[in-house]
């Protein structure tokens, strides 16, 4: 008898922390679900590449690249989205360079992903194909940009496409950058992928609005890309270069570094600061 009522005790104390723990875990959903008052630009730290997480006032996800294959992306993301959440609204891959889509593979294995905007011109690297093979069994909807293209992603959320623009015929892979500007109220922000000065200067030809509060610097913060000319046109408070510790290519350059503070904004760096956080309550951006 003595037994059986210390086995009874120990599966009612079991009980009790089981639903201790399913309380903390519904409280925490509860936490994580409670909408924000802002739109928050994470610029997630993935060594040398680009994933940048935008989350709207009511949600709505988006991942503009996805950093290199390992880089980390899918850590970063589940440090930002709650661990329940298995649903992107949109993928954007800017281009086919391994360090913007290789990490978008095991986006696209882990999360149900609504929409892809992606080009549909091909790369001959392994890396390329794995991503292909991958968005065709996704089921996700495949949308192909155009310039000028707007993408609510909700009632006062716009993702604009403006580049490659329309009078621009792209010579290499960095040219074929997919650009897009975030407008949330009176604020925006510029994802300019690798976009080298030519593909900017088309942009700044095309007469499209161009200004934002925050830039993501082109191409890692290479002398190839941020004109004097786009810096000008762009006029952001701040900018932020997402490279790797000490890479391979010396980003960002000098140069651009020069260039930058001569325009007087505020520089910041995923490989001295890990990832940066902006918030936009549509009046004004800062950082977080
Ligand atoms: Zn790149």
């Amino acid at each position: 008898m003595l037994e059986t009522g210390s086995a009874v005790k120990k599966i009612y104390k079991f009980g009790l922390l089981v639903l201790a723990l399913l309380a903390v875990l519904v409280w925490i959903a509860v936490f994580s679900l409670r909408p924000q008052n802002f739109l928050r630009v994470n610029v997630l730290d993935v060594g040398q590449g680009d994933a940048i997480l935008a989350t709207t006032i009511s949600g709505s996800q988006v991942l503009i690249d996805g950093g290199p294959a390992g880089g980390g992306v899918l850590r970063e993301l589940s440090g930002q989205m709650p661990f329940f959440d298995r649903s992107l609204d949109l993928v954007v891959a800017t281009h086919a360079d391994a360090d913007h889509i290789g990490g978008l593979v095991e986006v696209l294995a882990r999360y149900r992903v609504k929409y892809v905007l992606t080009s549909d011109i091909p790369a001959d690297t392994a890396t390329f194909q794995a991503f292909s093979e991958k968005l065709a069994a996704s089921g996700a909807h495949i949308i192909r940009p155009g310039p000028g293209m707007k993408i609510w992603l909700d009632n006062s959320t716009l993702l604009e496409i403006l580049g490659p623009p329309g009078n621009f015929v792209p010579v290499e892979s960095n040219e074929t950058s997919i650009v897009t500007r975030l407008r949330y109220g009176r604020t925006a922000v510029m994802l300019s992928g690798d976009a080298p000065v030519a593909e900017e200067a088309a942009m700044i030809v095309s007469g499209r609005p161009l200004g934002a509060d925050l830039l993501k610097v082109g191409h890692h913060g290479s002398k190839t890309s941020t004109s004097n000319e786009f810096l000008s046109a762009v006029a952001p408070g701040f900018v932020a270069i997402s490279v790797g510790v000490k890479n391979r290519y010396g980003h960002p350059a000098d140069e651009v570094l020069e260039r930058l503070a001569a325009h007087g904004v505020t520089i910041d760096r995923t490989d001295e600061e890990g990832a940066l956080e902006y918030q936009s309550d549509g009046v004004s951006l800062g950082k977080k």
